[in-house]
């Protein structure tokens, strides 16, 4: 529950950002420490942009947690490098099988490791979902609802972006908003898609991005040198590991990193988890717990829950519906490039920073339901080369366009792709360093699917050749996995209710972007973390002892007007 709007309120909710800079966890731990024969409160799978959430809104409510996180415990001034090579630890890079019309490469574009998850490399953009995103089938006859609405996720968001903080102009797109801090300046790739939208007549503004904008806590201030997507050493953006991890540990939570969990337990005789197995340099362990929460990512969600088959799951647990790893979705994020006479030096800047949201709905006099959504990118050296490489560029010519890069810029579009039942993850044959099954994701895209992302090409190559650019060139790419384990109004339709708990095990929660229905053609992360801080405010409201009895709608303070911090 909200404890009020403005800098007091957050402080008073969250403190994370007057508790940095963390104590290097290796050296001095402050930390509380659980035995793995301690049955805590709640044990969370995945320290990411759920994981933490949930963890540190039920500490602060008395709850003791530990989350088992598969990957390390990062020291950003120590650990990270401005250094686009150099940062490829922060991936998830563990083998995958992918299939399917249309494979989705994974790895650094699609999932991240370690305490603070996929966000410590995240570009940092955190829109709202709209309303229309919570019954997309109801109004547009593709999708599907959820069973909840907008109304019910406002003051969870209003909470976060008070929280990350998010600084952007007012928001007029979905229910518009204003935001917590103001717009950063933009660089000369935001200048060209503000120069071309208002050439086009498309609205866009600048934002919203979860990097503190002014004085935030003991955050720094961002020095604008665009290494958003390979974590930020001075803290100035936003990702769990600084925003919520370092008020769950003051609240008593424990983050042990290091620890890939490999199944859940479930008591056949109560049919409720009892704890989850976890390895730990290479010893196995098994960690007690009341309730377990699972945020793994969507990928790894489905497949630890496959894995976690036992004779009362014999199709893997709580996946008497074959539901379990079905609707996984990924946006469809084509990426055009545009070159200017001038010099546009997109690296000096954040890449998020402009954004567009005049495209988002359905729109009746197109052969497409669902939108698009465009943004700035300001890929790095690395990742333009990619780009100019898939244009089928080579040798000399990839040599010649790679010395042009400062006169680039580049605009990413999200396309709602929509959520399908057979593209989902199963366990492959093939199994991990641990011997256990490694996740097989197939995909293929619908024709609405093909047909979007054939119109978010074209939006964003007028842009920016009314921007000015004399060429533009554009690849096919995917940003962005949510769905595998989604919410819905009873367990023939989805695998968790509308509190993110299983139909099939009462004190089993799946709490990250799995959960997700729909995908909208926003960025996840806020969305997320909002439904991770409603399922922990209701958990908080009555539910310690475990979830065995229905729950209660938590009493919310009325809502305020946000106050300008900055
Ligand atoms: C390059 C990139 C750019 C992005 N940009 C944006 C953006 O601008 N805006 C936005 O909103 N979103 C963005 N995203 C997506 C966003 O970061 C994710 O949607 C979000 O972090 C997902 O949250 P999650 O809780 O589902 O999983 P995560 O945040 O990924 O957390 C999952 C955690 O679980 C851990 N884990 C996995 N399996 C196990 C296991 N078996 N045992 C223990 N731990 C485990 C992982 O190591 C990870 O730390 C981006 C993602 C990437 C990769
Ligand atoms: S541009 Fe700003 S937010 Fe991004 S990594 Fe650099 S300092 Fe951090």
């Amino acid at each position: 529950m909200s404890a009020g709007r403005g800098l007091r309120g957050v402080r008073a909710r969250n403190e994370s950002a007057w508790l940095l800079p963390l104590a290097d966890p290796d050296v001095d731990t402050g930390m509380r420490r659980f035995g793995d024969d301690d049955e805590v409160d709640l044990v969370i799978v995945g320290c990411g942009a759920g994981g933490s959430t949930m963890a540190q809104r039920l500490a602060r409510a008395g709850w003791s947690i530990v989350v088992l996180e598969a990957g390390p415990f990062w020291e950003p001034d120590r650990d990270w490098v401005s250094d686009e090579a150099g940062s490829h630890r922060l991936y998830w890079t563990e083998p995958r099988v992918i299939d399917g019309d249309d494979p989705v490469p994974l790895g650094s574009n699609n999932s991240g490791r370690g305490v603070g998850g996929s966000m410590v490399h995240f570009a940092g953009y955190t829109p709202r979902f709209h309303p229309s995103d919570f019954h997309t089938e109801t109004l547009d006859g593709v999708g599907a609802d959820w069973p909840l609405r907008y109304e019910d996720l406002k003051p969870y968001y209003e909470d976060i972006e008070e929280e990350l903080p998010v600084a952007g102009q007012d928001w007029p797109w979905g229910d518009p908003h204003s935001y917590p801090h103001t717009p950063h300046p933009v660089g000369g790739n935001g200048e060209a898609f503000l120069r071309g939208a208002l050439a086009c007549g498309i609205e866009a503004r600048v934002g919203p991005v979860a990097i503190s904008n002014g004085r935030f806590g003991h955050r720094r201030h961002c020095i604008y040198r665009g290494f958003c997507l390979q974590g930020c050493k001075v803290d100035a953006k936003a990702s769990p590991l600084i925003t919520h991890v370092p008020d769950a540990i003051a609240h008593g939570a424990e983050i042990r990193a290091d620890s890939m969990v490999t199944r859940v337990a479930v008591d056949p005789r109560t049919g409720l988890a009892t704890g989850v197995h976890y390895e730990h340099g290479g010893v196995e362990h098994f960690q007690r717990a009341r309730n377990v929460a699972v945020a793994a990512y969507s990928i790894e969600t489905p497949r630890l829950l496959l894995n976690s088959a036992s004779p009362q799951f014999p199709d893997g647990l709580c996946n008497d519906h074959d539901l379990v790893g079905r609707y996984l979705m990924v946006q469809g994020a084509p990426q055009t490039g545009g070159r200017f006479e001038e010099e546009v030096r997109m690296y000096k800047a954040p890449p998020p920073e402009v954004s567009s949201e005049a495209f988002y709905e359905t729109d009746p006099s197109k052969p497409y339901k669902r939108g698009y959504s465009i943004q700035t990118v300001s890929p790095l050296p690395i990742t333009w080369a990619e780009h100019i490489a898939a244009q089928g560029h080579w040798g000399t010519e990839l040599r010649r366009r790679m010395t042009d890069f400062v006169h680039w810029a580049c605009l990413g579009a999200l396309c709602e792709f929509l959520p399908q039942p057979e593209n989902r993850v199963t366990l492959d044959e093939e199994k991990d360093r641990r011997g256990m099954p490694v996740a097989r994701f197939t995909y293929s895209r619908c024709g609405n699917d093909r047909r979007l992302m054939a119109a978010a090409a074209g939006t964003m190559e007028e842009i920016l050749t009314a921007a000015g650019a004399s060429e533009v060139m554009t690849i096919e790419r995917y940003a962005h996995l949510v769905g595998g384990a989604r919410m819905a109004a009873d367990e023939r339709h989805g695998v968790v209710d509308a509190d993110c708990r299983t139909f099939a095990v009462p004190n089993l929660l799946i709490t990250d972007g799995s959960v997700l229905p729909t995908q909208g053609s926003a960025n996840p992360a806020l969305t997320i973390m909002s439904l991770a801080a409603r399922t922990a405010a209701r958990l908080g409201a009555g539910a310690r002892g475990g979830l065995r009895r229905p729950q209660r709608e938590p009493a919310r303070e009325p809502a305020r007007e946000p106050a300008k911090e900055s």
